[in-house]
Protein backbone atom coordinates (compact mmCIF):
# COMPACT_ATOMS: atom_id res chain seq x y z
CA UNK A 1 0.00 0.00 0.00
CA UNK A 2 1.36 3.37 -0.89
CA UNK A 3 0.72 5.75 1.87
CA UNK A 4 -1.84 8.33 1.09
CA UNK A 5 -0.17 11.62 2.34
CA UNK A 6 2.56 10.02 0.03
CA UNK A 7 -0.24 10.34 -2.61
CA UNK A 8 -1.48 13.69 -1.42
CA UNK A 9 2.43 15.35 -1.25
CA UNK A 10 2.59 13.95 -5.26
CA UNK A 11 -0.51 15.63 -6.29
CA UNK A 12 0.29 18.75 -4.48
CA UNK A 13 3.30 19.06 -6.81
CA UNK A 14 2.31 17.51 -10.42
CA UNK A 15 0.42 19.69 -11.90
CA UNK A 16 -2.66 18.05 -13.74
CA UNK A 17 -2.32 20.85 -16.75
CA UNK A 18 1.25 19.20 -17.77
CA UNK A 19 0.47 15.68 -17.25
CA UNK A 20 -2.58 15.96 -19.48
CA UNK A 21 -0.34 18.24 -21.72
CA UNK A 22 1.55 16.07 -22.96
CA UNK A 23 -1.10 14.05 -24.55
CA UNK A 24 -3.55 16.53 -25.28
CA UNK A 25 -3.24 19.71 -27.18
CA UNK A 26 -4.62 22.19 -24.55
CA UNK A 27 -5.79 25.65 -25.42
CA UNK A 28 -6.26 28.12 -22.43
CA UNK A 29 -10.18 29.22 -22.40
CA UNK A 30 -11.23 31.00 -19.10
CA UNK A 31 -9.83 29.61 -15.96
CA UNK A 32 -9.70 26.34 -17.21
CA UNK A 33 -8.12 24.39 -20.70
CA UNK A 34 -9.63 22.72 -23.41
CA UNK A 35 -8.94 19.98 -26.21
CA UNK A 36 -10.43 17.65 -27.73
CA UNK A 37 -11.18 14.67 -25.76
CA UNK A 38 -9.30 11.81 -25.78
CA UNK A 39 -11.72 9.48 -24.79
CA UNK A 40 -14.39 9.66 -26.90
CA UNK A 41 -14.59 11.34 -30.74
CA UNK A 42 -15.02 14.65 -31.31
CA UNK A 43 -14.62 17.91 -33.46
CA UNK A 44 -14.90 20.71 -31.49
CA UNK A 45 -13.36 20.31 -28.01
CA UNK A 46 -15.37 19.44 -24.96
CA UNK A 47 -12.51 18.18 -22.44
CA UNK A 48 -11.65 20.37 -19.89
CA UNK A 49 -8.45 20.69 -17.77
CA UNK A 50 -9.09 22.98 -14.52
CA UNK A 51 -5.40 24.04 -12.27
CA UNK A 52 -7.40 24.85 -9.41
CA UNK A 53 -9.19 21.79 -8.97
CA UNK A 54 -6.16 19.72 -10.11
CA UNK A 55 -9.27 17.59 -12.04
CA UNK A 56 -9.79 17.04 -15.78
CA UNK A 57 -13.81 16.73 -16.91
CA UNK A 58 -15.16 16.06 -20.65
CA UNK A 59 -18.95 17.68 -20.96
CA UNK A 60 -19.26 15.36 -23.86
CA UNK A 61 -18.64 11.78 -22.29
CA UNK A 62 -18.48 12.64 -18.58
CA UNK A 63 -15.12 11.53 -17.82
CA UNK A 64 -13.17 12.71 -15.52
CA UNK A 65 -10.65 12.59 -12.88
CA UNK A 66 -7.03 13.61 -11.56
CA UNK A 67 -3.86 13.28 -12.78
CA UNK A 68 -3.84 9.45 -11.80
CA UNK A 69 -6.58 9.03 -13.19
CA UNK A 70 -5.84 10.34 -16.39
CA UNK A 71 -2.97 8.09 -16.56
CA UNK A 72 -4.63 5.48 -15.55
CA UNK A 73 -7.23 5.54 -18.25
CA UNK A 74 -4.87 7.04 -21.12
CA UNK A 75 -2.01 4.88 -20.67
CA UNK A 76 -3.71 1.86 -19.54
CA UNK A 77 -1.04 2.05 -16.32
CA UNK A 78 -2.31 0.71 -13.15
CA UNK A 79 -2.78 2.99 -10.34
CA UNK A 80 0.29 1.93 -8.53
CA UNK A 81 2.25 2.89 -12.40
CA UNK A 82 0.45 5.73 -12.12
CA UNK A 83 1.71 6.96 -8.70
CA UNK A 84 5.24 5.93 -10.08
CA UNK A 85 5.48 7.71 -13.27
CA UNK A 86 4.35 10.49 -12.24
CA UNK A 87 6.40 9.79 -9.17
CA UNK A 88 9.44 9.51 -11.34
CA UNK A 89 8.85 12.47 -13.76
CA UNK A 90 8.48 14.71 -10.53
CA UNK A 91 11.70 13.28 -8.88
CA UNK A 92 9.66 11.48 -5.78
CA UNK A 93 10.19 8.53 -4.73
CA UNK A 94 7.25 6.05 -4.35
CA UNK A 95 7.76 5.17 -0.20
CA UNK A 96 8.61 1.39 -0.49
CA UNK A 97 5.95 -1.05 -0.50
CA UNK A 98 8.05 -4.01 -1.39
CA UNK A 99 10.48 -3.19 1.16
CA UNK A 100 13.24 -1.86 -0.63
CA UNK A 101 15.28 0.12 1.05
CA UNK A 102 15.89 3.74 -1.40
CA UNK A 103 19.21 3.13 -1.95
CA UNK A 104 18.52 0.01 -3.71
CA UNK A 105 15.39 1.23 -5.01
CA UNK A 106 17.35 3.90 -6.53
CA UNK A 107 19.81 1.03 -8.11
CA UNK A 108 16.86 -0.63 -9.57
CA UNK A 109 15.64 2.26 -11.25
CA UNK A 110 18.91 3.23 -12.46
CA UNK A 111 19.41 -0.14 -13.77
CA UNK A 112 16.02 0.06 -15.89
CA UNK A 113 17.29 3.41 -17.07
CA UNK A 114 20.09 1.89 -18.54
CA UNK A 115 18.38 -1.18 -19.99
CA UNK A 116 15.57 0.78 -21.31
CA UNK A 117 18.77 3.46 -23.34
CA UNK A 118 20.38 -0.10 -24.53
CA UNK A 119 17.33 -1.36 -26.18
CA UNK A 120 16.62 2.34 -27.71
CA UNK A 121 19.77 2.32 -29.46
CA UNK A 122 19.80 -0.97 -30.62
CA UNK A 123 16.07 -0.10 -32.10
CA UNK A 124 17.80 2.84 -33.80
CA UNK A 125 20.19 0.82 -35.29
CA UNK A 126 18.07 -1.90 -36.55
CA UNK A 127 15.97 0.82 -38.33
CA UNK A 128 18.95 2.37 -39.61
CA UNK A 129 19.89 -1.55 -41.13
CA UNK A 130 16.95 -1.59 -42.97
CA UNK A 131 17.16 1.36 -44.88
CA UNK A 132 20.37 -0.55 -46.89
CA UNK A 133 18.89 -3.80 -46.58
CA UNK A 134 17.34 -4.97 -50.17
CA UNK A 135 16.34 -8.42 -49.06
CA UNK A 136 14.26 -6.96 -45.52
CA UNK A 137 12.68 -4.14 -47.67
CA UNK A 138 11.25 -6.50 -50.71
CA UNK A 139 9.90 -9.21 -47.90
CA UNK A 140 8.23 -6.48 -46.16
CA UNK A 141 6.76 -5.24 -50.16
CA UNK A 142 5.86 -8.48 -50.67
CA UNK A 143 4.02 -8.69 -47.54
CA UNK A 144 2.03 -5.58 -48.82
CA UNK A 145 3.42 -3.02 -46.57
CA UNK A 146 4.39 0.66 -47.15
CA UNK A 147 7.24 2.47 -45.59
CA UNK A 148 4.77 4.05 -43.74
CA UNK A 149 3.58 1.29 -41.42
CA UNK A 150 6.99 0.05 -41.65
CA UNK A 151 7.84 3.63 -39.87
CA UNK A 152 4.77 3.63 -37.36
CA UNK A 153 5.68 0.26 -35.67
CA UNK A 154 9.85 1.35 -36.17
CA UNK A 155 10.21 -1.96 -38.04
CA UNK A 156 13.99 -2.59 -39.05
CA UNK A 157 16.28 -5.47 -39.46
CA UNK A 158 19.42 -7.17 -38.20
CA UNK A 159 21.77 -8.06 -40.35
CA UNK A 160 23.59 -11.42 -40.84
CA UNK A 161 26.53 -11.14 -38.78
CA UNK A 162 27.82 -12.55 -35.42
CA UNK A 163 28.03 -9.18 -33.74
CA UNK A 164 26.82 -6.35 -35.73
CA UNK A 165 25.55 -4.62 -32.38
CA UNK A 166 29.56 -3.71 -32.04
CA UNK A 167 29.35 -1.00 -34.25
CA UNK A 168 27.21 0.93 -32.16
CA UNK A 169 27.89 -0.17 -28.86
CA UNK A 170 31.65 0.70 -28.22
CA UNK A 171 31.48 -1.50 -25.07
CA UNK A 172 30.46 -4.35 -26.83
CA UNK A 173 31.26 -7.19 -23.50
CA UNK A 174 28.89 -4.27 -20.91
CA UNK A 175 26.95 -6.82 -18.86
CA UNK A 176 23.85 -4.30 -20.10
CA UNK A 177 23.54 -6.27 -23.53
CA UNK A 178 22.78 -9.54 -21.91
CA UNK A 179 20.69 -8.29 -19.34
CA UNK A 180 18.91 -6.61 -21.91
CA UNK A 181 18.58 -9.72 -24.24
CA UNK A 182 20.13 -8.33 -26.65
CA UNK A 183 22.94 -10.79 -27.11
CA UNK A 184 24.40 -14.28 -26.25
CA UNK A 185 27.39 -15.34 -23.61
CA UNK A 186 28.71 -18.91 -25.17
CA UNK A 187 29.40 -20.51 -21.79
CA UNK A 188 33.46 -21.46 -22.06
CA UNK A 189 33.14 -25.19 -21.37
CA UNK A 190 31.53 -25.34 -25.35
CA UNK A 191 34.49 -24.51 -26.54
CA UNK A 192 37.20 -21.61 -27.25
CA UNK A 193 35.93 -19.54 -29.75
CA UNK A 194 33.96 -16.85 -29.84
CA UNK A 195 32.28 -15.85 -26.59
CA UNK A 196 29.40 -13.37 -27.37
CA UNK A 197 27.12 -13.02 -30.16
CA UNK A 198 24.27 -11.12 -31.13
CA UNK A 199 20.72 -12.87 -30.78
CA UNK A 200 19.24 -11.19 -33.66
CA UNK A 201 20.90 -12.14 -36.95
CA UNK A 202 19.41 -11.72 -40.40
CA UNK A 203 15.72 -11.04 -39.45
CA UNK A 204 12.95 -8.33 -39.78
CA UNK A 205 12.89 -6.59 -36.28
CA UNK A 206 9.65 -5.55 -34.39
CA UNK A 207 10.20 -3.52 -31.22
CA UNK A 208 7.73 -4.21 -28.66
CA UNK A 209 7.04 -1.04 -26.59
CA UNK A 210 5.42 -0.70 -23.24
CA UNK A 211 1.80 1.74 -22.80
CA UNK A 212 4.81 4.43 -22.43
CA UNK A 213 6.25 3.89 -25.79
CA UNK A 214 9.61 2.84 -24.33
CA UNK A 215 11.36 -0.24 -26.71
CA UNK A 216 11.43 -3.21 -24.08
CA UNK A 217 11.79 -6.11 -26.16
CA UNK A 218 12.12 -7.06 -29.34
CA UNK A 219 10.89 -9.58 -31.90
CA UNK A 220 12.92 -10.72 -35.29
CA UNK A 221 11.02 -12.26 -37.86
CA UNK A 222 13.27 -14.85 -40.47
CA UNK A 223 12.40 -13.44 -44.03
CA UNK A 224 13.01 -17.65 -45.45
CA UNK A 225 13.09 -20.48 -44.41
CA UNK A 226 14.71 -21.26 -40.92
CA UNK A 227 13.88 -22.20 -37.37
CA UNK A 228 12.54 -20.03 -35.25
CA UNK A 229 10.25 -18.21 -37.42
CA UNK A 230 9.83 -15.85 -34.76
CA UNK A 231 12.15 -15.13 -32.34
CA UNK A 232 11.14 -13.19 -28.95
CA UNK A 233 13.51 -11.08 -26.35
CA UNK A 234 14.09 -13.36 -23.21
CA UNK A 235 12.57 -12.40 -20.28
CA UNK A 236 14.83 -9.39 -18.60
CA UNK A 237 13.46 -6.90 -16.07
CA UNK A 238 11.78 -4.33 -19.04
CA UNK A 239 9.98 -7.11 -20.63
CA UNK A 240 7.75 -9.97 -19.22
CA UNK A 241 5.94 -12.24 -22.03
CA UNK A 242 2.62 -12.58 -20.21
CA UNK A 243 2.31 -9.19 -19.35
CA UNK A 244 2.46 -7.16 -22.55
CA UNK A 245 1.03 -6.90 -25.74
CA UNK A 246 2.32 -6.03 -29.24
CA UNK A 247 1.18 -2.70 -31.08
CA UNK A 248 -0.63 -1.72 -27.67
CA UNK A 249 0.92 1.94 -27.49
CA UNK A 250 0.29 2.13 -31.53
CA UNK A 251 -3.25 1.42 -31.46
CA UNK A 252 -4.22 3.04 -28.21
CA UNK A 253 -5.78 5.61 -30.57
CA UNK A 254 -6.97 3.60 -33.13
CA UNK A 255 -8.80 1.32 -30.08
CA UNK A 256 -10.25 4.37 -28.79
CA UNK A 257 -12.19 5.31 -32.23
CA UNK A 258 -13.15 2.38 -33.15
CA UNK A 259 -14.72 1.17 -29.93
CA UNK A 260 -12.87 -1.91 -29.67
CA UNK A 261 -9.82 -3.53 -29.71
CA UNK A 262 -8.79 -6.84 -32.01
CA UNK A 263 -6.59 -9.57 -30.52
CA UNK A 264 -4.75 -11.39 -32.64
CA UNK A 265 -2.16 -14.09 -32.51
CA UNK A 266 1.25 -12.56 -33.80
CA UNK A 267 3.08 -9.29 -34.38
CA UNK A 268 2.69 -9.54 -38.87
CA UNK A 269 -1.17 -9.61 -37.96
CA UNK A 270 -0.79 -6.26 -36.46
CA UNK A 271 1.21 -4.55 -38.65
CA UNK A 272 -0.21 -6.23 -41.68
CA UNK A 273 -4.09 -5.42 -40.25
CA UNK A 274 -2.94 -1.69 -39.91
CA UNK A 275 -2.03 -2.12 -42.74
CA UNK A 276 -5.08 -3.03 -44.31
CA UNK A 277 -7.20 -0.34 -42.05
CA UNK A 278 -7.67 -2.38 -38.65
CA UNK A 279 -5.08 -0.08 -36.53
CA UNK A 280 -6.80 -1.27 -33.33
CA UNK A 281 -5.31 -4.58 -33.59
CA UNK A 282 -2.66 -5.76 -30.81
CA UNK A 283 -1.21 -9.26 -29.98
CA UNK A 284 0.14 -11.51 -27.35
CA UNK A 285 3.80 -12.40 -27.56
CA UNK A 286 4.22 -16.19 -28.43
CA UNK A 287 1.85 -16.98 -25.20
CA UNK A 288 -1.57 -17.10 -24.26
CA UNK A 289 -3.98 -14.92 -23.18
CA UNK A 290 -2.94 -13.75 -19.38
CA UNK A 291 -6.01 -12.86 -16.96
CA UNK A 292 -2.85 -9.96 -17.12
CA UNK A 293 -3.43 -9.53 -20.68
CA UNK A 294 -7.34 -9.51 -20.19
CA UNK A 295 -7.03 -6.71 -17.64
CA UNK A 296 -4.92 -4.97 -19.45
CA UNK A 297 -7.17 -4.71 -22.36
CA UNK A 298 -10.22 -4.34 -20.37
CA UNK A 299 -8.84 -0.75 -18.95
CA UNK A 300 -8.37 0.34 -22.48
CA UNK A 301 -11.90 -0.65 -24.01
CA UNK A 302 -14.95 -2.06 -22.71
CA UNK A 303 -14.86 -4.28 -26.15
CA UNK A 304 -12.30 -6.82 -26.47
CA UNK A 305 -12.57 -9.05 -29.65
CA UNK A 306 -10.02 -11.98 -30.06
CA UNK A 307 -9.27 -13.52 -32.96
CA UNK A 308 -8.35 -16.69 -33.72
CA UNK A 309 -6.66 -18.91 -36.74
CA UNK A 310 -9.11 -21.55 -37.74
CA UNK A 311 -6.40 -24.37 -36.42
CA UNK A 312 -6.24 -26.43 -33.43
CA UNK A 313 -3.83 -24.05 -31.85
CA UNK A 314 -6.48 -20.92 -32.62
CA UNK A 315 -8.77 -23.20 -30.67
CA UNK A 316 -6.90 -23.68 -27.69
CA UNK A 317 -5.62 -20.37 -27.36
CA UNK A 318 -9.62 -19.64 -27.49
CA UNK A 319 -10.34 -21.31 -24.64
CA UNK A 320 -7.16 -19.79 -22.71
CA UNK A 321 -8.12 -16.41 -23.45
CA UNK A 322 -11.89 -17.45 -22.20
CA UNK A 323 -10.33 -18.67 -18.65
CA UNK A 324 -8.19 -15.30 -18.43
CA UNK A 325 -11.27 -13.25 -19.53
CA UNK A 326 -13.63 -14.96 -16.93
CA UNK A 327 -13.01 -13.04 -13.72
CA UNK A 328 -12.82 -9.77 -15.45
CA UNK A 329 -15.63 -10.18 -17.51
CA UNK A 330 -18.33 -7.72 -16.09
CA UNK A 331 -22.20 -6.34 -17.35
CA UNK A 332 -20.46 -3.38 -19.14
CA UNK A 333 -18.17 -5.81 -20.88
CA UNK A 334 -18.54 -7.45 -24.65
CA UNK A 335 -15.83 -9.63 -25.09
CA UNK A 336 -16.02 -12.05 -28.12
CA UNK A 337 -13.94 -14.45 -30.10
CA UNK A 338 -13.87 -14.51 -33.68
CA UNK A 339 -12.89 -17.72 -35.57
CA UNK A 340 -11.40 -17.11 -38.78
CA UNK A 341 -12.17 -19.91 -42.07
CA UNK A 342 -9.15 -23.24 -41.34
CA UNK A 343 -6.04 -22.29 -43.02
CA UNK A 344 -6.66 -18.43 -42.43
CA UNK A 345 -4.84 -15.79 -40.55
CA UNK A 346 -6.47 -12.02 -40.69
CA UNK A 347 -3.95 -10.78 -43.30
CA UNK A 348 -4.41 -13.90 -45.65
CA UNK A 349 -8.42 -13.68 -45.50
CA UNK A 350 -8.51 -10.13 -45.66
CA UNK A 351 -6.33 -10.98 -49.47
CA UNK A 352 -8.68 -13.45 -50.46
CA UNK A 353 -12.08 -11.98 -49.12
CA UNK A 354 -11.61 -7.90 -48.87
CA UNK A 355 -11.86 -6.06 -45.66
CA UNK A 356 -15.98 -5.36 -45.98
CA UNK A 357 -16.05 -9.23 -45.36
CA UNK A 358 -13.45 -9.04 -42.08
CA UNK A 359 -15.38 -6.26 -40.63
CA UNK A 360 -18.34 -8.53 -41.06
CA UNK A 361 -16.83 -11.84 -39.52
CA UNK A 362 -15.98 -9.12 -36.47
CA UNK A 363 -19.47 -8.22 -36.39
CA UNK A 364 -20.60 -11.58 -36.40
CA UNK A 365 -18.06 -12.99 -33.81
CA UNK A 366 -19.10 -15.36 -31.27
CA UNK A 367 -20.41 -13.55 -28.05
CA UNK A 368 -17.97 -14.98 -24.65
CA UNK A 369 -21.51 -16.79 -23.48
CA UNK A 370 -21.73 -18.63 -26.49
CA UNK A 371 -18.43 -19.37 -26.96
CA UNK A 372 -19.07 -20.28 -23.22
CA UNK A 373 -21.16 -22.56 -23.36
CA UNK A 374 -20.31 -24.26 -26.46
CA UNK A 375 -16.49 -24.85 -24.75
CA UNK A 376 -18.60 -26.34 -21.50
CA UNK A 377 -20.74 -28.96 -23.44
CA UNK A 378 -18.10 -29.81 -26.01
CA UNK A 379 -18.83 -33.66 -25.88
CA UNK A 380 -20.78 -34.41 -23.17
CA UNK A 381 -23.90 -36.20 -24.11
CA UNK A 382 -26.41 -33.79 -22.77
CA UNK A 383 -29.15 -36.77 -22.91
CA UNK A 384 -27.68 -38.99 -20.52
CA UNK A 385 -27.27 -37.62 -16.42
CA UNK A 386 -23.59 -38.32 -16.62
CA UNK A 387 -23.27 -35.90 -19.59
CA UNK A 388 -24.96 -33.37 -17.69
CA UNK A 389 -23.00 -33.79 -14.42
CA UNK A 390 -19.55 -33.24 -16.90
CA UNK A 391 -21.15 -30.22 -18.07
CA UNK A 392 -21.70 -28.32 -14.52
CA UNK A 393 -18.30 -30.16 -13.35
CA UNK A 394 -16.22 -28.63 -16.14
CA UNK A 395 -18.34 -25.27 -15.59
CA UNK A 396 -17.51 -24.70 -11.67
CA UNK A 397 -14.49 -23.40 -11.72
CA UNK A 398 -14.99 -20.60 -14.27
CA UNK A 399 -17.74 -19.48 -12.78
CA UNK A 400 -16.40 -19.40 -9.58
CA UNK A 401 -13.52 -17.58 -11.12
CA UNK A 402 -16.45 -14.71 -11.98
CA UNK A 403 -17.25 -11.97 -10.28
CA UNK A 404 -21.00 -11.49 -8.70
CA UNK A 405 -22.76 -9.70 -11.86
CA UNK A 406 -25.43 -10.35 -14.18
CA UNK A 407 -23.28 -11.67 -17.13
CA UNK A 408 -22.45 -14.39 -14.13
CA UNK A 409 -26.39 -14.90 -13.80
CA UNK A 410 -26.83 -15.07 -17.58
CA UNK A 411 -24.12 -18.04 -17.39
CA UNK A 412 -25.82 -19.92 -14.64
CA UNK A 413 -29.10 -19.31 -16.09
CA UNK A 414 -27.81 -21.34 -19.25
CA UNK A 415 -26.07 -23.46 -18.18
CA UNK A 416 -28.98 -24.57 -15.95
CA UNK A 417 -31.58 -24.97 -18.95
CA UNK A 418 -28.99 -27.18 -20.75
CA UNK A 419 -28.41 -29.40 -17.52
CA UNK A 420 -31.96 -29.75 -16.40
CA UNK A 421 -30.99 -27.80 -12.99
CA UNK A 422 -32.27 -24.33 -11.43
CA UNK A 423 -30.19 -21.53 -11.26
CA UNK A 424 -30.70 -21.45 -7.39
CA UNK A 425 -29.16 -25.14 -7.77
CA UNK A 426 -26.52 -24.45 -9.11
CA UNK A 427 -25.61 -21.38 -7.75
CA UNK A 428 -25.91 -22.86 -4.35
CA UNK A 429 -23.77 -26.24 -5.83
CA UNK A 430 -21.05 -24.14 -6.97
CA UNK A 431 -21.14 -22.19 -3.94
CA UNK A 432 -20.85 -18.95 -5.85
CA UNK A 433 -20.18 -16.14 -4.20
CA UNK A 434 -22.78 -13.72 -3.43
CA UNK A 435 -25.55 -15.42 -5.37
CA UNK A 436 -27.54 -13.34 -7.84
CA UNK A 437 -30.54 -15.61 -8.75
CA UNK A 438 -31.58 -16.46 -4.95
CA UNK A 439 -31.00 -11.78 -4.19
CA UNK A 440 -33.35 -11.70 -7.16
CA UNK A 441 -36.45 -13.65 -5.61
CA UNK A 442 -35.53 -12.29 -2.00
CA UNK A 443 -36.92 -8.44 -1.37
CA UNK A 444 -34.38 -6.03 -2.67
CA UNK A 445 -31.43 -5.46 -0.71
CA UNK A 446 -31.53 -1.98 0.73
CA UNK A 447 -28.85 0.26 -0.85
CA UNK A 448 -27.19 3.52 0.79
CA UNK A 449 -29.37 6.04 -0.36
CA UNK A 450 -27.95 8.72 -2.24
CA UNK A 451 -27.75 11.68 0.71
CA UNK A 452 -30.27 14.28 0.33
CA UNK A 453 -30.88 18.09 1.71
CA UNK A 454 -28.41 19.79 4.40
CA UNK A 455 -26.46 16.47 4.60
CA UNK A 456 -26.06 16.28 0.76
CA UNK A 457 -25.16 20.04 0.89
CA UNK A 458 -22.74 19.43 3.32
CA UNK A 459 -20.89 16.36 2.00
CA UNK A 460 -20.85 18.33 -1.44
CA UNK A 461 -18.55 21.56 -0.28
CA UNK A 462 -16.64 19.06 2.18
CA UNK A 463 -15.54 17.47 -1.21
CA UNK A 464 -15.10 20.14 -3.05
CA UNK A 465 -12.88 21.96 -0.12
CA UNK A 466 -12.02 19.03 1.97
CA UNK A 467 -10.03 21.45 4.44
CA UNK A 468 -13.16 22.92 5.61
CA UNK A 469 -13.61 19.52 7.50
CA UNK A 470 -11.70 21.17 10.07
CA UNK A 471 -15.16 22.56 10.79
CA UNK A 472 -16.87 19.94 11.91
CA UNK A 473 -16.21 18.21 15.13
CA UNK A 474 -18.20 14.90 16.87
CA UNK A 475 -21.31 16.88 17.66
CA UNK A 476 -22.21 17.87 14.46
CA UNK A 477 -22.01 14.11 13.77
CA UNK A 478 -23.91 13.80 16.06
CA UNK A 479 -26.32 15.97 14.51
CA UNK A 480 -26.06 14.30 11.54
CA UNK A 481 -26.38 10.77 12.96
CA UNK A 482 -29.79 11.99 14.91
CA UNK A 483 -31.17 13.72 11.66
CA UNK A 484 -30.19 11.15 9.04
CA UNK A 485 -28.83 7.95 10.19
CA UNK A 486 -28.59 6.23 6.74
CA UNK A 487 -26.24 9.17 5.80
CA UNK A 488 -24.36 9.61 8.85
CA UNK A 489 -21.51 6.97 8.34
CA UNK A 490 -20.86 7.94 4.71
CA UNK A 491 -20.57 12.15 6.53
CA UNK A 492 -18.22 10.35 9.24
CA UNK A 493 -16.00 8.87 6.60
CA UNK A 494 -15.76 11.77 4.61
CA UNK A 495 -15.08 13.70 7.62
CA UNK A 496 -12.59 11.42 9.14
CA UNK A 497 -11.07 10.98 5.77
CA UNK A 498 -10.47 15.01 4.87
CA UNK A 499 -9.52 15.54 8.74
CA UNK A 500 -6.36 13.32 7.82
CA UNK A 501 -5.57 14.87 5.31
CA UNK A 502 -4.83 18.19 7.17
CA UNK A 503 -5.23 21.94 6.28
CA UNK A 504 -3.55 21.39 3.03
CA UNK A 505 -6.17 19.06 1.84
CA UNK A 506 -7.54 19.72 -1.81
CA UNK A 507 -10.16 18.28 -4.03
CA UNK A 508 -7.84 16.19 -6.23
CA UNK A 509 -6.37 14.34 -3.20
CA UNK A 510 -9.45 13.68 -1.68
CA UNK A 511 -10.98 12.40 -4.53
CA UNK A 512 -8.15 10.01 -4.93
CA UNK A 513 -8.89 8.83 -1.57
CA UNK A 514 -12.62 8.46 -1.64
CA UNK A 515 -12.26 6.72 -4.73
CA UNK A 516 -10.01 3.95 -3.55
CA UNK A 517 -11.79 3.55 -0.61
CA UNK A 518 -15.95 3.28 -1.62
CA UNK A 519 -17.82 3.84 -4.32
CA UNK A 520 -20.02 5.87 -2.15
CA UNK A 521 -18.82 9.21 -3.53
CA UNK A 522 -18.64 8.45 -7.11
CA UNK A 523 -21.33 10.42 -7.70
CA UNK A 524 -20.46 13.82 -6.03
CA UNK A 525 -17.41 13.23 -7.42
CA UNK A 526 -18.66 13.33 -11.22
CA UNK A 527 -21.12 16.30 -9.87
CA UNK A 528 -17.83 18.51 -8.90
CA UNK A 529 -15.84 17.98 -11.83
CA UNK A 530 -18.18 19.02 -13.98
CA UNK A 531 -18.51 22.58 -12.03
CA UNK A 532 -16.64 25.78 -11.85
CA UNK A 533 -14.67 26.60 -8.73
CA UNK A 534 -16.00 28.44 -6.12
CA UNK A 535 -14.55 30.75 -3.23
CA UNK A 536 -13.85 29.10 -0.59
CA UNK A 537 -14.74 32.12 1.52
CA UNK A 538 -18.07 31.98 0.59
CA UNK A 539 -17.91 28.57 0.59
CA UNK A 540 -16.91 28.33 4.42
CA UNK A 541 -19.74 30.89 5.15
CA UNK A 542 -22.29 28.40 3.18
CA UNK A 543 -20.90 25.50 5.44
CA UNK A 544 -21.15 27.15 8.64
CA UNK A 545 -25.05 28.05 7.65
CA UNK A 546 -25.79 24.63 6.81
CA UNK A 547 -24.38 23.53 10.35
CA UNK A 548 -26.23 25.48 11.95
CA UNK A 549 -29.63 24.44 10.24
CA UNK A 550 -28.88 21.22 10.74
CA UNK A 551 -28.52 21.86 14.83
CA UNK A 552 -31.53 23.81 14.92
CA UNK A 553 -33.41 21.06 12.63
CA UNK A 554 -32.03 18.56 16.01
CA UNK A 555 -33.06 21.03 18.73
CA UNK A 556 -36.65 21.73 16.83
CA UNK A 557 -36.89 17.99 17.26
CA UNK A 558 -35.41 17.20 21.23
CA UNK A 559 -37.74 20.21 21.76
CA UNK A 560 -41.20 19.12 20.01
CA UNK A 561 -40.62 15.99 21.76
CA UNK A 562 -40.15 17.24 24.81
CA UNK A 563 -43.30 19.13 24.47
CA UNK A 564 -45.39 16.13 22.99
CA UNK A 565 -43.86 14.49 26.53
CA UNK A 566 -46.36 17.08 28.32
CA UNK A 567 -42.80 18.87 30.30
CA UNK A 568 -43.54 16.90 33.04
CA UNK A 569 -40.44 16.77 35.32
CA UNK A 570 -38.18 20.13 36.06
CA UNK A 571 -35.37 18.77 33.98
CA UNK A 572 -37.66 18.64 31.08
CA UNK A 573 -38.95 22.06 31.97
CA UNK A 574 -35.06 22.93 31.86
CA UNK A 575 -33.76 21.27 28.59
CA UNK A 576 -36.65 22.72 26.90
CA UNK A 577 -35.72 26.46 28.16
CA UNK A 578 -32.10 25.53 27.42
CA UNK A 579 -33.21 24.71 23.60
CA UNK A 580 -34.91 27.89 23.22
CA UNK A 581 -32.05 29.86 24.22
CA UNK A 582 -29.92 27.66 22.01
CA UNK A 583 -32.27 28.45 18.93
CA UNK A 584 -31.98 31.87 19.67
CA UNK A 585 -28.10 32.09 19.84
CA UNK A 586 -27.92 30.56 16.38
CA UNK A 587 -29.94 33.13 15.19
CA UNK A 588 -27.85 35.52 16.12
CA UNK A 589 -25.15 33.91 14.83
CA UNK A 590 -26.96 33.86 11.28
CA UNK A 591 -27.94 37.49 11.39
CA UNK A 592 -24.14 38.53 12.11
CA UNK A 593 -23.32 36.25 9.51
CA UNK A 594 -25.70 37.44 7.05
CA UNK A 595 -24.34 41.29 7.88
CA UNK A 596 -20.90 40.52 6.52
CA UNK A 597 -21.87 38.44 2.98
ZN1 LIG B 1 -15.01 12.85 -23.69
Amino acid sequence: MIPQSFIQDLLARVDIVDVVGKYVQLKKGGANYMGLCPFHNEKSPSFTVSPTKQFYHCFGCGAHGSSIGFLMEYSGLSYVDAIRDLAQNNGMIVPEEDRLLPAQRAEVTAKSLALSEVMTKAGEYYKQQLRTAPQAIAYLKKRGLTGEIAARFGLGFSPDAWDGLRSVFSDYNTPALVEAGLVIDKSEEEGGGRKRYDRFRDRVMFPIRNTKGQIIGFGGRIMEQGEPKYLNSPETPLFQKGLELYGLFEARQSIREAGYVLVTEGYMDVVALAQMGFPQAVATLGTACTPTHAQKLLRQTDHVIFSFDGDSAGRRAARRALDACLPHANDDKVIKFLFLPKEHDPDSYIREFGTDAFEQEVRDAMPLSQFFMREMIGDNDLTTAEGRARTQFDAKPLLQAMQSSGMRLQLVRNLAQVTQTSPAEIEAMFELSQPVARIQQAPPKSKRNAPVGLERQIMRILVAHPSLAMMLDESVLADAAALAPDGADMLRHLVFTAQSMGENAQFAALAEQLRASSSDFDALIAELAEQAETDIDIVRLELAGALRQMRHQVLRAEAESLALGGLRTPEDMARYREIAQLQDQLKKQAAAEAALR
